[in-house]
């Protein structure tokens, strides 16, 4: 039995019952890292002797007679982190030259969650710097590989996260979502991904891009896989001060059983020539198998979506601004050389002009102007108006307000298009913000959303995959998790993968 052929599940089931120890499923992943970093570049740390490590201690306690089941949920199975997530071992760069090598001191919660579930952390993933991108080429490291056509991008900013599952390397790894950049990869790779409601999951310990909107969530093969990594990583966390205090559901619990008289939304902005024909396809054969479910779907107005761009990329980068004001030279990471003569203002700006690439640069210079004096109240406040919208648009579909017609959840493509290639967009930020159409809004209301595969495009002879998203009011993760299942079970496209070519 090949262990990377098993989904996480059972990979967990098969070293919780002894077929396979935890040092054999990750010395498999270790072995097929290697073999595929080479074209992909899904790691920027491979933790080659720790992951081995971890992986005998767990096999220790299972040998010395304690139950997988008291070790943890996730006892012995290889799981991959994204790179901005602090652990105390290897470093934790967030794809950028100025964090090259800083070591964190402590482990994130979501991190510490998973180590205390018997999860083996075997490399820390490719991702764009400090999160802001949607292709993965913001890396100061070089960009990582679509597993389904290595030329193309596996989307971002979580892209290694992504593309380390879809490859088969894991199966099963974290990414953050702060405008799609869980859901979108997700969507280009053919997996599911799941960003969960703000502040379900702890943000402690993951680098803060745009603290309002940032939030962890896994990236499995299929919906269960999710719902076991939410088990793990959710719950209250006194470290993170915008944590929500509610009880977390086991979502596996009611998984298979579907949701009775389902009401789907699909937003008549979601039917529109913006989409690649593969998506519009998706889409309606996505609400056929729904309707063959015998869900009801109805057309809902979401008037902000068109909105949801221009208020994300003031909101993100005045967060950020503030956020990465932090990386000085000073206190963390690089620093530059100074010449005799030269004072602070001059080590601060040399440090960040060598350590920030052009995108993160970028969004500084952004953020710092729409927070200046003068214009915060023409652009930031009027940005936040908007972001209020966007949540009562939300509302009013969910709750049946305002003429709407109450719906269990939002259903509408994950992105525009299938995986593009590396290069084609990169030149123009516009047309790469626009990757985040329909994702960035779900933050911006704080609302669960979730990616699922749902097609394929055809393109220069190579399969892409494409996804469908499903948003659903706010702490309902495990009605959305029911709704993908129903999906999932009548479809066979999250059991495709990736030719691995030659
Ligand atoms: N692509 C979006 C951006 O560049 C979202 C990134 C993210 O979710 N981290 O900001």
């Amino acid at each position: 039995m090949d262990p990377c052929s098993l989904t996480l599940i059972e990979l967990r089931d098969a070293i919780a019952s002894q077929r396979i120890s935890s040092e054999e499923a990750a010395r498999a992943a270790l072995a097929r890292i290697d073999r595929l970093e080479p074209t992909l570049h899904a790691f920027l740390e491979v933790f080659h002797e720790k992951a081995v490590e971890q992986a005998r201690a767990i096999d220790r306690r299972i040998g010395a007679g304690e139950s997988a089941h008291t070790i943890g949920p996730l006892a012995g199975v290889p799981i991959a982190l994204k790179d901005n997530m602090c652990l105390t071992w290897g470093r934790t760069t967030c794809g950028s030259r100025i964090l090259e090598n800083y070591e964190s001191p402590f482990n994130g919660t979501a991190v510490q969650r998973l180590l205390d579930a018997g999860a083996v952390i075997v490399g820390k993933t490719n991702l764009d710097e400090f999160a802001m991108g949607s292709s993965c080429e913001n890396s100061a490291f070089g960009p990582t590989g679509n597993p389904w056509d290595p030329a193309r991008a596996p989307g971002g900013s979580s892209g290694g996260s992504a593309a380390a599952v879809a490859a088969r390397m894991v199966a099963g790894s974290l990414g953050s979502d702060t405008g799609g950049s869980i859901r979108q990869p997700a969507g280009l790779c053919g997996l599911v991904g799941v960003k969960p409601t703000y502040g379900r999951v702890s943000r402690y310990g993951l680098v803060a891009f745009a603290s309002s909107l940032d939030q962890i969530g896994p990236f499995s093969r299929n919906v269960a896989d999710s719902a076991l990594m939410l088990n793990v990583l959710c719950g209250h966390d006194p470290f993170d001060s915008t944590s929500a205090t509610v009880e977390t559901p086991d979502f596996l619990a009611d998984l298979e059983r579907p949701v009775e008289g389902l009401r789907l939304g699909v937003p008549k902005q979601a039917r529109s020539d913006r989409n690649h024909p593969a998506v519009a396809k998706a889409l309606e054969d996505a609400i056929a198998v729904y309707k063959g479910l015998g869900a009801e779907i109805v057309e809902i107005d979401l008037p902000r979506l068109d909105h949801g761009i221009a208020a994300y990329y003031i909101v993100a980068p005045a967060e950020a601004s503030s956020n990465l004001a932090r990386f000085d030279g000073v206190r963390y990471g690089r620093r530059a050389e100074i010449g005799p003569g030269e004072d602070l203002i001059a080590l601060y700006a040399k440090s960040r002009a060598e350590g920030f690439g052009p995108e993160v640069q970028r969004r500084i210079m952004l953020g710092t102007y729409v927070l200046s004096s003068g214009y915060y109240d023409a652009y930031y406040l009027t940005a936040l108006k908007v972001r209020r919208l966007i949540k009562n648009d939300f509302d009013a579909v969910f709750s049946g307000a305002g003429g709407q017609s109450g719906v269990h959840a939002v259903l509408m493509p994950t992105a525009p298009g299938p995986a593009f290639k590396l290069g084609e967009k990169n030149a123009d930020p516009l047309a790469l913000y626009l990757e985040d159409y329909y994702t960035v809004t779900v933050n911006m209301a704080g609302l669960p959303g979730l990616s699922m595969p749902a097609g394929f495009a055809e393109e220069g002879g190579r399969r892409l995959p494409v996804g469908v998203q499903l948003v659903g009011p706010a702490f309902d993760e495990a009605r959305m998790l029911r709704i993908a299942r129903m999906f999932e079970r009548e479809t066979n496209w999250h059991t495709q993968a990736p030719s691995e070519g030659p």
